[in-house]
């Protein structure tokens, strides 16, 4: 293999219509994210500013950690402090003190806003810089809003991002940027094939630390390694970056084509760009002939809750065999799935927000095999009859690059294997 095989594009769907639906929808909010960023940025501490249903929701989500200290937790407003908006903020600054005075290793601390109405008459942003100049420079203090009102789960780490991006570095100097949390092991495994490839200066935001986070300026190009981050791949087009056009590093061929774009925009031959990525590729091909039989000819439906829906689709449709029923988007950013937009094949159904009863009939109706969705909704699904995954769990496991697309089509294969089982 000495050249990059293109990706044979189906009819695609680029300029397919799209089902726009604004009734009720069933996601959870962005205070979710913070379930994954606190174990990537290790120094950082999220420190939500909400009520009890914040807290249980957080505690719920992420579980107890038992044998670390903790690095998130709710400061609760309640009815109390709506007394007086100085009151809640002297409250805040008497948290965080706290909090600090204990904690010396924290090194960055995220005051995460939530949709309570106490909480929104609070200026977090203010409350940072208010923090920032009697707690800095050793630690920085950032805002963003989880709310549910602003934000469906994935798009925390959106706001947590883009809170992020004027804080980094200035650096015109030539870089890649990989943008979304991942994985260690992805990142590392990322990290081999980029300097195989032979593109140098590779940072990650987030990164592991605070003082890890990449710089950023007019050299800079950045690949996105999560769909749902428009506000932060804005905030880094306002400092001079620019973004490399890709599909999502989901299965072999989003992969390929993923760092296929990266090496390309660095001026890197094909030939090698070939022969870098052809054993990981073939590996992986070979690994994902399992799940290729269980899921094979097997309708499935998204409904929206991740936006990770599209390129999970494509993957699965290409690489698996498996028939789209439905593709259900919380947004769809057709700038950034542009890529993604154009391998799906021709007619897939495809809808925008969410009308859950509309969405519910439309499924009985679809009768797909295999129903992607939140955990609201996974129950009374199953208790109807379909085999449920829930979309949360592609976000908390390690599902991009070459070595994990057999696992990433495991999650769906089991639950099939799981109702086979259950009818034999
Ligand atoms: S931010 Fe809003 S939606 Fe999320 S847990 Fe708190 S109250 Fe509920």
């Amino acid at each position: 293999m000495n050249q990059i095989t293109p990706i044979a594009e189906a009819a695609g769907c680029t300029q397919s219509p799209v089902l726009r639906e604004r009734g009720q929808r069933e996601v959870f909010c962005g205070l979710t994210g913070i379930v994954w960023l606190h174990r990537r940025i290790q120094d950082a501490f999220f420190l939500v500013v909400g009520s009890r249903t914040c807290a249980h929701l957080l505690q719920s989500a992420a579980g107890v950690m038992i044998f670390a200290e903790p690095r998130f937790a709710t400061a609760i407003i309640d009815e109390r402090d709506l007394a007086g908006i100085s009151d809640a903020n002297d409250e805040l600054d008497r948290v965080v003190g706290r909090l600090v005075s204990r904690r010396p290793d924290i090194k960055m601390l995220f005051l995460v806003g939530s949709c309570p109405s106490e909480v929104i008459k609070l200026d977090l942003s203010r409350a940072a810089i208010r923090l920032n100049k009697s707690l800095g420079p050793d630690l920085r203090v950032l805002s963003y809003s989880g709310s549910g009102i602003e934000t469906t789960f994935t798009e925390g780490e959106d706001a947590c991002l883009a809170a992020l991006v004027p804080e980094l570095p200035a650096s015109d100097a030539a870089r890649l940027m990989i943008v979304g949390t991942l994985a260690e092991i992805v990142e590392d495994q990322f990290t081999r094939l980029f300097t195989e490839l032979g593109i140098k200066n590779v940072g990650f935001l987030p990164a592991r630390q605070a003082a890890m986070m990449p710089s950023v300026g007019r050299g800079t190009k950045f690949l996105l390694a999560q769909p749902f981050l428009a506000g932060t791949a804005l905030g880094l087009e306002r400092r001079g970056a620019s973004r490399i056009a890709a599909p999502f590093p989901l299965g072999v061929e989003g992969t390929t084509a993923w760092f296929t774009a990266a090496a390309r925009s660095f001026g890197i031959a094909d030939a090698h760009i070939a022969a870098v990525l052809k054993a990981p590729a073939e590996r992986a091909q070979h690994a994902l002939a399992r799940q290729r039989a269980t899921l094979a000819g097997n309708k499935i439906m998204f409904f929206p809750d991740s936006q990770l829906e599209i390129p999970l689709a494509r993957f699965l449709s290409r690489e698996l065999g498996m028939v789209l029923a439905e593709i259900g988007t919380p947004f769809l950013h057709r700038e950034h799935m542009a890529e993604e937009l154009a391998l799906l094949p021709g007619g897939t159904f495809l809808s925008e927000g969410q009308d859950v009863e509309k969405q519910l009939d439309r499924c009985r109706a679809a009768a797909p095999d295999l129903v992607v969705c939140g955990m609201g909704l996974a129950n009374p699904l199953e208790a109807e009859g379909f085999t449920t995954k829930w979309s949360i769990e592609l976000v908390f496991t390690p599902v991009q690059g070459f070595e994990q697309a057999a696992d990433l089509a495991e999650l769906f294969a089991r639950p099939l294997r799981r109702r086979a089982m259950l009818r034999v």
